[in-house]
């Protein structure tokens, strides 16, 4: 029996949250396949991300934090996000909760494979998972293959090596992470350090730069190290855990439906943020409005705007971080003293009216974001021009 009405290829936290969102729905008499090309046993990754009340991964919050720290231009300072709770959730959770929770749903198969193909047909799709066919009625993808990269698009990367580290003394301060600590040595780029406090004794460090290349491994471990002396005073600690990621910070356009019967989700359907790399709550969003589409119509395509203001915003940003018109620090420093955190927390969540965001632009450096939109669209243009040109060649 190969048969499914859905099919979701991956089964990392897009997949997963897909396959939760779906039962949550009450679509529990849909017959799902849930491939990964291996179980999920690694604490892989650490996921944070900021919300309002109960969220649907409550019990596997480890730490949630209504305050948090910002190093940028001048002191430090404190911010307080109340409606909003920083939450930190540990990738093993995630995946022990999912294996607990997919254990008593007897519609969900689980499969272990390589997805070697998705092909769609006239009814449906045929998914391949080593050499063996599996048929749907939609399949959802998160296996993501990064395509070349057509002017007038910047393509960064969100790269960061994080240490769970011991303290022989009290240092950290539990009540408040560190969301941006710029106090490291900066470059074309943008680099910062996050500190996660589990408690006075330990926390998770974090050197993250945004930058169009990865440095090696060495690279990162030199920046941990002055963080944690420099910063924290620490000549002695102990390393209990090590974390490496690479996010996409593009706003190339995704393909979030490449068949008609495919929808493509999590980072391969465009749920990074280009702007932050901040992914998990958007993958939930998505994986909402998948679920309740399909309840309502039976297919999985939900409303989106042709146009998005805020994925033109991280356009602009990316170009003004690309072109070096205005440093990664200065503007998040801007963006964080300038205005109230909440309100900057519904900006980045893509939720603030465009009343809102007319304020929040005009506290940041407006000749320079204007230098930046003017660019891109003189880029723009002269892409489809040429691309235009193209076609006509081709067409003659
Ligand atoms: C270390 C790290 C930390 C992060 N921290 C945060 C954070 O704090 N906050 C935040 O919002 N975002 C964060 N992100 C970004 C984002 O939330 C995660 O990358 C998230 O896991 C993306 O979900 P996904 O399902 O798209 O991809 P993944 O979780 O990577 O899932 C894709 C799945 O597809 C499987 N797969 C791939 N190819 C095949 C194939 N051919 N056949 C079968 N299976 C296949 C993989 O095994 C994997 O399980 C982080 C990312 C990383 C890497």
């Amino acid at each position: 029996m190969n048969q499914f009405d859905y099919i979701i290829a991956g089964g990392g936290a897009a997949g997963l949250s897909l396959a939760y969102h779906l039962g949550l729905a009450g679509l529990r008499d849909r017959r799902v396949l849930l491939v990964d090309r291996e179980p999920k046993r690694r604490n892989d990754r650490t996921w944070c991300f900021w919300e309002v009340g109960v969220g649907a991964f409550e019990p596997v919050v480890a730490r949630s934090w209504d305050r948090l720290w910002f190093c940028g231009e001048g002191q430090p300072f404190q911010i307080a996000i109340t409606p909003y709770r920083y939450k930190m959730i540990h990738g093993s959770d995630f995946y022990r909760y999912m294996d607990e929770w997919l254990a008593d749903q007897p519609n969900v198969t689980r499969c272990y494979g390589r997805v070697e193909r998705i092909d769609d047909h006239a009814d449906g799709v045929t998914v391949t998972v080593d050499g063996q066919p599996y048929e749907g009625s939609w399949a959802f993808s998160s296996i993501y293959a990064p395509e070349p990269v057509p002017p007038a698009y910047t393509y960064w990367l969100q790269h960061f090596k994080g240490w769970v580290i011991n303290a022989p003394t009290p240092v950290f301060d539990p009540a408040a992470a560190t969301f941006m600590d710029f106090r490291v040595e900066q470059g074309d780029d943008v680099r910062f350090v996050y500190v996660l406090p589990y408690d006075e004794r330990t926390a998770l460090v974090e050197y993250t730069l945004f930058s169009p290349e990865l440095a090696d491994q060495a690279f990162y471990d030199a920046g941990l190290r002055r963080y944690i002396t420099g910063q924290l005073g620490l000549t002695s600690y102990e390393i209990q855990h090590v974390e490496y990621g690479v996010i996409p910070m593009t706003d190339l356009p995704f393909a979030r439906r490449p068949s008609p019967h495919v929808i493509t989700i999590g980072t391969a359907g465009g749920m990074t943020k280009a702007s932050t790399g901040y992914t998990f709550q958007r993958i939930q969003r998505q994986s909402r409005q998948i679920a309740t589409s399909l309840r309502a119509t039976g297919q999985p395509f939900y409303p989106e705007p042709s146009v998005s203001r805020h994925a033109l915003m991280d356009s602009v940003l990316l170009n003004v971080l690309d072109s070096g018109r205005e440093s990664g620090k200065t503007f998040f420093s801007q963006l964080f003293s300038r205005n109230s955190p909440p309100q900057v927390l519904r900006f980045l969540d893509e939720d603030s009216t465009l009343q809102e965001d007319m304020a929040m632009m005009a506290t940041v450096n407006i000749p320079v974001f204007l230098s930046s939109a003017l660019d891109l669209v003189g880029q723009r243009t002269l892409a489809a021009l040429a691309a235009g040109a193209r076609g006509v060649r081709e067409a003659t």
